[in-house]
């Protein structure tokens, strides 16, 4: 038993759920991850493991099919997905996207959709907001949705709409109220569930964005697309405040996800320090090779202990924007501080494919871009919870 994993078991009030987890990842070991990635292809196998399982469930309440699990249980998985070295970023969307239905769809919508997204049989794994123009700046987006009777009339562009060419619905925010009729700035926006398999093709058109990961993600042109007006989640113009409030679960489960690739990084790095024999010692033996682990491993636990604290939060129902916001920004700092420092103990090793070291590396840098740019974490912090001047 490795140090990791000794340090996984000791903690864990979800220890059976990691077991399952650990099992089924060790059916996808680095060669299936290095072939998906020299090809930029889908890990359908991996997915559909992790549907039959039940895993991506997880959070859908029993009543609708899913295993109603806590945060906790669903951070758990996916941190445990990533610390066996495999990868949720295909997949993770399915957890958490429906969440937006859960807590603001109507009952009809409720009862026709989350029964099928909990069997895997409706992918609801896109999530339409970011557009070229606007970026950050969610409120500036400018693809919209005009109603036309029993209709809205979708027209504008997406980017970074991962996962679309793998899901059935997506989850669409377009602006309803031109931004200079709207009374408060945050109105206007809607959300649109789209049912994908409908129009690809004729009124909406779907590019793979190539990455430097293998990250499925795509640019999307919407051409007078037709979206029937009962797709439309909760109230006209209340888009913006439906999609935040899904975001803190969202922040949790990414953190969680960035917590389990500093565990692989600091285990593999660890193992590696102590085997790979250079001036008739192992590596790990000089505290210059020493150091950075464990600083690395010390990173990690503290991040994991702010994931655990905004999990615990979540499930008391309190509010935790400051508790998600800080997961995310220190997880997502731990990752890339174990992955420098896993490139570093391997030293050329580490460039070479055969090792995943480098690509874990460059799948892992995505964290402090997406789903939220750090600045934006800290701008946040620094604004609402420090009470500093507003930046923008
Ligand atoms: C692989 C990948 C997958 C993604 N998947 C999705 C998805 O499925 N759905 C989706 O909607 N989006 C997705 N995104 C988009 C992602 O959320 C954005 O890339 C991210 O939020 C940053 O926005 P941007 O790229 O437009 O950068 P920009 O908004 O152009 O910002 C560029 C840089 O400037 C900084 N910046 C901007 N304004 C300020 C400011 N006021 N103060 C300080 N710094 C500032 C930003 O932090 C950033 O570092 C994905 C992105 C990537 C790369």
């Amino acid at each position: 038993m490795s140090a990791m994993t000794k340090h996984r078991t000791h903690t864990d009030e979800f220890a059976d759920i990691r077991e399952g987890v650990r099992a089924l990842c060790a059916k996808f070991p680095g060669e299936y991850w290095r072939t998906l990635d020299r090809e930029r292809a889908y890990p359908t196998e991996f997915v559909n493991a992790l549907t039959e399982a039940g895993y991506l469930a997880a959070l859908i309440p029993e009543e609708f099919g899913g295993s109603g699990l806590s945060i906790s249980a669903a951070a758990a998985i996916l941190e445990e997905v990533h610390a066996s070295g495999c990868n949720g970023a295909a997949c993770h969307a399915q957890m958490y996207t429906m969440g937006t239905i859960l807590r603001h769809g109507n009952d009809t919508q409720k009862a026709a959709y989350l029964p099928s997204i909990a069997s895997g049989d409706l992918r609801l794994q896109a999530f339409g907001v970011t557009e070229p123009t606007s970026g950050t700046d969610t409120l500036s987006l400018r693809t919209t949705a005009r109603r036309e009777g029993n209709h809205y009339v979708i027209n504008g562009q997406k980017i970074w709409t991962s996962r679309a060419e793998h899901s059935d619905l997506m989850l669409l925010l377009a602006r309803t109220t031109p931004r200079e009729k709207v009374t408060k700035r945050t109105d206007g926006l809607s959300v649109f569930l789209v049912d994908m398999r409908l129009a690809q093709g004729t009124s909406m058109s779907i590019t793979p964005i190539r990455t430097m990961m293998n990250h499925a993600t795509t640019q999307i042109f919407f051409d007078d697309l037709r979206v029937p007006a009962e797709n439309l989640i909760g109230e006209e113009g209340k888009g913006f405040r439906y999609i935040l409030s899904g975001m803190n679960a969202e922040r949790i489960l990414i953190a969680a996800e960035c917590i389990g690739d500093a565990k692989w990084f600091i285990d593999k790095a660890t193992r590696y320090a102590k085997e790979r024999v250079l001036f008739d010692r192992p590596i790990g033996q000089n505290q210059g090779v020493q150091f950075p682990i464990a600083r690395a491993y010390a990173q990690m636990r503290a991040a994991e202990l702010m994931v655990h604290e905004a999990a615990r939060k979540y499930e008391a129902g309190e509010d935790i924007g400051p508790e998600a916001n800080m997961a995310k920004l220190l997880a997502a700092d731990a990752s890339w501080a174990a992955a420098d420092m896993c490139v570093q103990t391997y030293g050329g090793f580490g460039f070479a494919e055969e090792y995943d070291v480098e690509r874990k590396f460059r799948e892992t840098r995505l964290y402090q871009v997406a789903p939220i740019s750090t600045n934006m974490i800290l701008s946040y912090l620094a604004e609402h919870v420090l009470g500093l001047p507003r930046s923008y």
